[in-house]
């Protein structure tokens, strides 16, 4: 089947990691533009395989390129609903081929291909051909096919502006339903293949914290296919409609990740918060000094106010972990009127990059949109309790309330937190810790599992060396 291809395809290479060490170029990411998109459409060239730009002969060892991958197909029985979901799989299957490696989704698309790939002769056209047999292969529906790889600047940014109109109109169409409207719910296990514990739970008001899947979505792909990744969940009985605890969810979350997460709240990220793979778009964290909630992004380059980067956030949260005060989510879940509802929603964001927050402006809170601080007005959390109590974010209310305010001593001179000394009242915690192995006595090692660490006095100084 890909005899045409002088690299091997096969599921064994899904999880090949390329090192900048090894890559002979990258793609989209970071440092560039990309995109990927799934169109049902008619009239498809079946078996229509173009590279629109330069290809990888053209391209010099080391750079960065943009990408395109647009993916047309058509078939008597292919719903234009399905597009999201067959889209998603362009990243399983994509990282099937021996030297090409695709992280991501949507337009946060991130792409390798190795030196090895390149020196065995492998081409963009060998990717658009790999990628349009497997999906061929695992979605009979698709009786016709095209696949166009586009690395020319211009084209790209001309097509970047047509997916990002696909996947508003999907988005937007989810938002005229909301959790209460239905009787089930969706989960999606597709990545278990490197969180084998990770369930997602979608709901009209929770897409996939990927960004990428929304109900509609689901629903189509579990129609289609009722024994796939992507099935129903029968809401059952409400536990809990403020936290989003519903016995259906917990019962089939249970069972789909062998146990280990037996309880979830869809909308809070304490106690029992939804677990996350690492696809997700945006982390929401706790910040325990002022009880309150920042929101990094994955496109944010910058240290977050507690002085690490979104990568390093994300390694807390992601693998199918449940980490009380962490959540991987999505971009369009904080457009959701149950966006973290539990928690007091945006009443409790103390904190967002710039351009995420305008991004949301249509959705956050008029009256709290500029008490909400970015990282051009606090870098640290000093800074952002400054900004909290010069702009009244209703956060500080709450923090007076629980007498913690006067509790908190921050010295001068610092900018990133390194140099605090806090003193808080006994109840309340400083650090969530998802694990923690503590040596014991007599040979025997203690593990704590989500601790939460409280004390009466914390000292923190900065070290002179
Ligand atoms: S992040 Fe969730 S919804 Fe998206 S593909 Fe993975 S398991 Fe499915």
């Amino acid at each position: 089947m890909f005899e045409d291809i002088p690299v091997d395809v096969s599921p064994m290479h899904e999880g090949e990691r390329i090192r900048a060490a090894k890559m002979f170029v990258e793609f989209a990411g970071p440092k560039s533009i990309g995109a990927e998109l799934m169109q049902v459409v008619d009239n498809v060239d079946d078996g229509d395989l173009k590279v629109i730009g330069p290809e990888l002969k053209d391209m010099k060892e080391g750079e960065i390129y943009p990408l395109g991958i647009s993916v047309k197909i058509q078939g008597g029985k292919l719903e234009k609903e399905l597009e999201g979901v067959i889209e998603r799989r362009i990243h399983e299957l994509s990282n099937y081929v021996k030297g090409f490696m695709h992280l991501n989704q949507r337009d946060q698309i991130w792409c390798r291909v190795s030196k090895e790939a390149h020196e065995a002769g492998f081409k963009l056209i060998h990717f658009a051909e790999a990628l349009s047999l497997l999906l061929k292969e695992d979605f009979p529906l698709i009786e016709k096919i095209s696949v166009n790889i586009l690395t020319d600047e211009i084209e790209v940014e001309k097509f970047l502006l047509t997916a990002r109109e696909a996947y508003d109109y999907r988005d937007s169409r989810a938002r005229e339903l909301s959790d209460e409207d239905v009787d089930v719910f969706y989960g999606c296990t597709m990545c278990q293949s490197f969180a084998p514990t990770h369930v997602c739970v979608v709901t009209p008001d929770r897409t996939a914290l990927c960004g990428a899947i929304n109900w509609f979505d689901c629903r189509a792909a579990a129609r289609m296919d009722p024994e796939g990744p992507v099935f129903e969940i029968e809401k059952g009985e409400v536990i809990d409609s403020e936290k989003g605890e519903y016995y259906g969810v917990n019962t089939t979350v249970s069972e789909k990740s062998q146990g280990t997460t037996e309880r979830v709240y869809l909308h809070s990220l304490f106690e029992y918060p939804h677990t996350a793979c690492g696809c997700f778009e945006a982390v929401a964290f706790y910040i325990p000094e002022l009880d309150g909630i920042g929101l990094v992004n994955r496109d944010f380059r910058g240290q977050t106010p507690m002085g690490i980067p979104f990568s390093t956030m994300a390694g807390q949260c992601s693998g199918g972990k449940q980490v009380e005060g962490f959540i991987g989510l999505s971009i369009e879940y904080m457009k959701s009127p149950k966006f973290l509802q539990a928690d007091g929603g945006y009443q409790r964001i103390i904190w967002m990059p710039k351009e995420l927050k305008e991004s949301l402006a249509e959705f956050i809170p008029e009256e709290l949109f500029d008490k909400i601080p970015t990282e051009e007005d606090a870098e640290s959390i000093k800074d952002i309790k400054r900004f909290l109590i010069d702009n009244q974010h209703p956060v500080m209310e709450r923090l007076n309330e629980t007498k913690e305010l006067d509790e908190v001593e921050l010295v001068e001179g610092t900018n990133n937190g390194s140099n605090l000394s806090i003193e808080e009242d006994q109840g309340a915690p400083i650090a969530y810790l998802p694990e923690m192995s503590v040596p014991g006595t007599d040979g025997v090692r203690i593990i704590l599992k989500n601790a939460k660490v409280y004390a009466e006095k914390v000292i923190i100084k900065k070290d002179k060396k």
